[in-house]
């Protein structure tokens, strides 16, 4: 069994967030530490700790992502100019925090896609 994360409690609403989205299958939420003026996470409820661990049971969670990434996006006015969607994963991907979540990243030009 993966160990819970922040995220679990953020989703079963034990700590406070700003959720901005929640259904059956995903919950978003402003990143505390946002590096754009607008930055979300989607994250499903079903922890899912990296890309690794993916399966083809999670697909249906998975794609509300993305569906939801489009809604948020239009709901904050940055669909049209654009914006970036990131998933890290492990180490060299950088990731922080081991329950799979998208990053949706707008508001301003974001520049190249990696620093280096
Ligand atoms: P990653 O590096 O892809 O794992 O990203 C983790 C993200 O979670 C970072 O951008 C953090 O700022 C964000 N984060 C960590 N804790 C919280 C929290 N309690 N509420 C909202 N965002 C958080």
């Amino acid at each position: 069994m993966a160990e819970e994360t922040i995220f679990s409690k953020i989703i079963r609403r034990e700590i406070p967030a700003d959720v901005v989205y929640q259904d059956e299958l995903v919950t978003a939420f402003r990143d505390i530490s946002p590096k754009a003026p607008t930055h979300v996470l989607i994250v499903p409820n079903v922890l899912i700790p990296t890309a690794n661990d993916v399966l083809e049971a999670h697909e249906h969670a998975l794609g509300r992502m993305f569906t939801v990434a489009a809604k948020i996006a239009r709901a904050e006015g940055i669909a049209e100019d654009g914006y970036r969607l990131i998933v890290n994963c492990n180490k060299h991907g950088g990731q922080e925090v081991y329950h799979i979540h998208m990053h949706l990243l707008g508001g301003e030009p974001l520049g190249p896609m990696l620093s280096n």
